[in-house]
């Protein structure tokens, strides 16, 4: 079980995240922006921009969804099972909690899921 300490580090650790993430949010929306159709580029360089908007936008989900399960994760910090992997009940250890502080399964449940993953593409 967690001791207030490591709650309390976690907390702080999954708030860092949250800044850096939103941070790197915001960055990402600005390079995802529409581009201008009245901007004079050649049709290479607006393929270009385009797809470089593409990537911006596929990237800033990917942060939107990490910067949801964050402020889940701090919501449940307090929570008496926080830690305890939702798969099998494992305790999750703080060192990865730290690491991947939106992790809700342990490192074997992760591998399973992935290894699902994988078979359904
Ligand atoms: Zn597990």
């Amino acid at each position: 079980m967690l001791n207030a300490a490591k709650r309390a580090e976690l907390r702080k650790k999954i708030g860092a995240e949250i800044s850096a993430t939103e941070e790197a949010a915001r960055e990402l929306e600005s390079k995802a922006q529409p581009v201008d159709s009245t901007l004079t580029i050649g049709r290479l360089d607006r393929a270009e921009v385009l797809n470089r908007q593409e990537l911006a936008h596929t990237a800033l989900q990917q942060k939107q969804n990490k910067l949801a399960q964050l402020k889940n994760a701090l919501g449940r910090v307090d929570d008496e099972d926080f830690g305890i992997c939702e798969e099998c009940a494992t305790e999750i250890p703080p060192q990865r909690l730290l690491a991947v502080p939106e992790s809700a399964v342990c490192v074997m449940c992760k591998e399973q899921q992935e290894a699902r993953a994988r078979r359904v593409r």
